[in-house]
């Protein structure tokens, strides 16, 4: 017997695909791959919520230009939901690098380079409980 497991991700449509007005196409990739998008915002932050947003990556060398990045225009931010989607969102959303991004992906179609991918997703479940947490907690 196949046990149901519906999980919910934080997905974030990026600076430079909000720029481009990609947000509609993306929003119709998730959907057509089943993903349910049950909460949605989009916003400006500041730099220093995406110094905490991105606090994993505080020691490495692109954290900086990664927080001026995330902070440098409007972004939209989502709670989707699917069975094992957070897994599932990262498979739809391709590899860090719009290079190394599969056929068919969000990354391989419309990321620019490494650092403008177009597209965040949660790596695990604990974490989009975090990110979910970040971005919608009242
Ligand atoms: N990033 C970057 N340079 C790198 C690695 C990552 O600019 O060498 C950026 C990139 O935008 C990436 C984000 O930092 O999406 C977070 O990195 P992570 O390794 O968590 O990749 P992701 O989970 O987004 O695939
Ligand atoms: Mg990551």
């Amino acid at each position: 017997m196949t046990m149901s497991n519906l999980e919910q991700t934080l997905s974030i449509i990026k600076p430079d695909a909000v720029e481009r007005n990609l947000e509609n196409e993306i929003k119709e990739m998730f959907k057509t791959n089943g993903f349910k998008i049950l909460k949605e915002k989009k916003i400006q932050i500041e730099k220093s919520e995406a110094e905490k947003f991105y606090k994993v990556h505080e020691t490495k060398p692109f954290y900086n230009d990664l927080c001026d990045y995330l902070s440098s225009g409007p972004i939209v931010v989502m709670v989707l939901e699917k069975e094992n989607s957070v897994l599932g969102n990262r498979e739809l959303m391709g590899a860090t690098n719009p290079k190394d991004a599969e056929e068919g992906t969000i990354r391989k179609k419309y990321g620019i380079s490494i650092d403008k991918n177009s597209v965040h997703g949660s790596d695990s479940v604990e974490n989009a409980k975090i990110e979910i947490d970040f971005f919608f907690k009242d």
